[in-house]
């Protein structure tokens, strides 16, 4: 058969947790909470369903989620955005970062990625027909060398994508990059996609430099969040993204033909557990009390923490212990040690290998002792 994506194949976080339920190990792997969600959120759900919340929802989203969520973006960022105009509800976040590529993409225009990247990126890139332009963020602190970027534009460079906190390493994007970005596509015809489904995942009272911030850059952007993040349901599939009006309206021209809206009741359920301001601002205080735990806990180890600032995810190298590349290393530590991680090589096209693996440590106390407890042991 004819692929539009001859050299894919099938996602490292399938692969890692086939193979952790394979061999009963812990999945500290893809991303994905292991304890419960909130019940008042629950609750919610099912109120809704019962009260009759169960045909589409406008295909734009269900309006007084949207609005709450403008009310979410003018208390944290500042901004102004017109939730009829500018917020769209999606299935996820991968979702709303496909549908926005493909919103403006035409084959043959560049865009440029940063490595480390989210596994989705390329493909989505790929599947348009455009040429992904890939920047190796630098090792071993993972920052972006805007000066390389700035030798990377073309006139077909038709995006520069980000991601902060990003995801697999916990950088986090300063004023700095924001300056820098803002000099690169000042006069440009260049969009931007900012993913930022960790946006409330920021630790040590960093402040997150969302592209919300900043109007005139939103102009040009697509910003694109999580509820799986945000809310510990990860397989809700829901997500939404904001732009500009003029944008918006495009991406809905997509939107509209392939998912058309989303799930209903979890919609209503939303929009009311997002009027209380705590839902969000108590995320980062419980996550960072995780991830110190998991550090304290890893001390223990001969792995080397890398630095992070957010996100769930935390990076370890393990030179110390092997000279094996980190996929061996990875597969080899879920079989015969009982826990799974993801190889950061699996980010990058080019298998770039730093001898670094992820550990998501958004998991219950007793699972990330269980983990270490057969970490020590390697
Ligand atoms: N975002 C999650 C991760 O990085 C996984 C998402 C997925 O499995 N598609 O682990």
């Amino acid at each position: 058969i004819s692929s539009k994506l001859p050299n894919t194949g099938t996602t490292i976080f399938s692969v890692m947790s086939a193979l952790a339920n394979e061999y009963k190990a812990v999945n500290l792997g893809q991303g994905f909470p292991d304890y419960p969600m909130n019940e008042a959120l629950v609750a919610k759900v099912n109120e809704a369903m019962q009260a009759g919340f169960n045909q589409y929802a406008p295909m734009q989203g269900y309006l007084p989620l949207r609005e709450v969520l403008a009310e979410k973006v003018h208390f944290l960022y500042g901004t102004t955005i017109n939730p009829d105009t500018q917020i769209t509800i999606t299935p996820g976040g991968t979702y709303g970062i496909y549908t926005s590529l493909t919103t403006v993409l035409q084959p043959g225009d560049e865009v440029i990625i940063f490595e480390p990247a989210y596994d989705s990126y390329v493909p989505n890139v790929l599947v348009n027909g455009a040429i992904p332009i890939l920047i190796e963020l630098k090792f071993p602190d993972y920052k972006i060398d805007w000066e390389e970027v700035r030798r990377k534009i073309t006139p077909r460079t038709k995006f520069i994508m980000l991601n902060t906190p990003h995801n697999p390493t916990g950088a986090v994007l300063g004023e700095s990059d924001v300056r820098q970005l803002r000099s690169i596509v000042e006069g440009t015809n260049i969009f931007i996609l900012s993913d930022e489904v960790y946006e409330h995942l920021i630790y040590d009272n960093i402040p997150h430099q969302s592209i919300l911030r900043y109007p005139d850059l939103l102009e040009r952007s697509f910003v694109t969040f999580s509820f799986g993040k945000l809310y510990h349901c990860t397989g809700w599939k829901m997500g939404y993204c904001i732009s500009s009006p003029a944008l918006m309206q495009e991406f809905r021209k997509v939107h509209q033909y392939n998912c058309f809206s989303c799930h209903t009741p979890s919609q209503v359920a939303l929009a009311g557990f997002l009027k209380d301001k705590d839902s969000y601002l108590q995320l980062s205080g419980f996550m960072q009390a995780k991830r110190d735990y998991f550090h304290r806990l890893m001390s223990g180890t001969r792995f080397s923490p890398m630095p992070s600032y957010g996100s769930y995810f935390q990076c370890y190298q393990y030179d110390r212990i092997s000279e094996e590349g980190d996929a061996d290393f990875a597969v080899r530590i879920t079989k015969e040690f009982g826990v799974a991680t993801v190889p950061v090589s699996a980010f990058y096209q080019s298998g770039r290998d730093h001898k670094v693996i992820r550990f998501c440590f958004a998991k219950k106390e007793e699972t990330l002792e269980m983990a270490v407890e057969r970490l020590v042991k390697v």
